[in-house]
């Protein structure tokens, strides 16, 4: 495993996300979840992230039974107090400490700050409520993670000196978003940067066969998805990467890439830039899978598993694509929805989402 220094901390450059674990009955599968920690652990990765939402509550209530069992200096836990799931964040912080059988956590993030929330996060309290916590020693590092503009972005960063920031950071977005401008505002202020969806909630760990031939010929021996986690590595402020895996093959392909000293290059950047111009051509909807829509919709619908589709059907045309819908577990369809926006308004990607719910209605139902 590769580490970086955080302030006299190794810490792993792998984090691993808890917010995709395998899950069977509708809560997470602690055997083939804890199988994964297992060997995460024991491959030297030191850096569990999770937050109160994550698995509507089970993520950090699945890592108080299982990180236990391992020493407390060994790893290095971060969770987050997201004000838009609940405002409390007293409370909140209370049931964290609880739930993860802590009494301090290595790292806390205000979660998720965006246009409509940044503001209320200084002005309800949080962040002196946190900041708090800090000097009491129940928070070692305080961060936050963005989905916001870049001027709530920069007056956010400006509070005080941040510790660290989370930041949605994969080659796509590099080149066809803001992100490098949410880059430089970090670097700019020394900022270490956690990573999250370096493959886009998966959606960078298969391209379509244009462009993974072009980066098959470059190295015929990398993964897909190892091409995201490297060029987000070779990013002088990025200090961590995180990865949100459901498969004990991901763990093990990214302890591979994690391992592995060799310093990608300008030609290879150039190789990616040209394989994502390729893939740029095909895609439609930038889902994450982040799920912040669902808990949301009245209807239940599995909003990013018909976007999926959605995507698919922009690639491939029609055919098998309502065989698809009709084999997605959801509640109601998009010919239930309501095209109230109450997803739209917990989307960071911006997906218009109440249009495509209607244009999946139109065309297949
Ligand atoms: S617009 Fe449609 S998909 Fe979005 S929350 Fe409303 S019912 Fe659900
Ligand atoms: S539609 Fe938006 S909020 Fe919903 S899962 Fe996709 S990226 Fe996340």
């Amino acid at each position: 495993m590769r580490y970086k220094d955080f302030n006299g901390i190794g810490l792993s450059r792998l984090g691993f996300g808890n917010m995709r674990l395998p899950e069977k009955d509708g809560r997470i599968d602690r055997v083939k979840a804890a199988e994964m920690i297992d060997v995460a652990m024991k491959a030297g990765v030191n850096y569990y992230d999770t937050a109160f939402m994550y698995h509507s509550g089970d993520s950090e209530a699945f890592l108080g039974e299982v990180l236990p069992q391992y020493p407390r200096q060994s790893y290095c836990l971060a969770t987050k107090f997201n004000i838009d799931f609940d405002s409390d964040y007293r409370k909140v912080f209370a049931m964290q400490q609880e739930k993860l059988k802590t009494d301090y956590f290595d790292f806390y993030l205000i979660h998720c700050i965006t246009d409509s929330n940044v503001h209320r996060y200084v002005d309800e309290g949080g962040v002196d409520f946190l900041l708090e916590q800090q000097r009491q020693g129940r928070i070692r590092y305080l961060g936050f993670s963005c989905h916001s503009g870049l001027e709530s972005l920069r007056w956010f960063a400006n509070h005080h000196k941040w510790d660290f920031a989370q930041l949605q950071l994969n080659y796509f977005d590099w080149l066809y978003s803001a992100t490098q401008q949410e880059y430089k505002i970090l670097e700019e202020r020394d900022i270490p940067i956690m990573v999250m969806e370096p493959v886009r909630g998966g959606r960078l760990s298969s391209l379509n066969p244009e462009a993974e031939a072009i980066l098959h010929e470059a190295h015929p021996d990398w993964s897909i998805a190892s091409w995201a986690m490297r060029f987000v590595l070779s990013l002088p402020q990025v200090q961590t990467v995180l990865s949100g895996m459901s498969r004990m093959e991901q763990v093990q392909d990214n302890l591979a890439t994690f391992s592995d000293d060799y310093e990608f290059t300008h030609e290879d950047r150039d190789v990616l830039f040209k394989a994502c111009a390729a893939f740029k051509r095909q895609v439609q909807v930038p889902c994450t899978a982040c799920r912040y829509c669902c808990d949301e919709c009245p209807m239940g619908i599995n909003i990013p598993e018909f976007l999926k589709v959605y995507n698919k059907f922009k690639v491939d045309g029609t055919n098998g694509i309502k065989a698809k819908l009709d084999a997605i577990d959801s509640m109601s369809t998009p010919a239930d929805c309501l095209t109230c926006g109450e997803c739209l308004r917990h989307c960071p990607q911006g997906i218009r989402i109440p249009e495509i719910m209607t244009d999946l209605n139109e065309r297949f139902y």
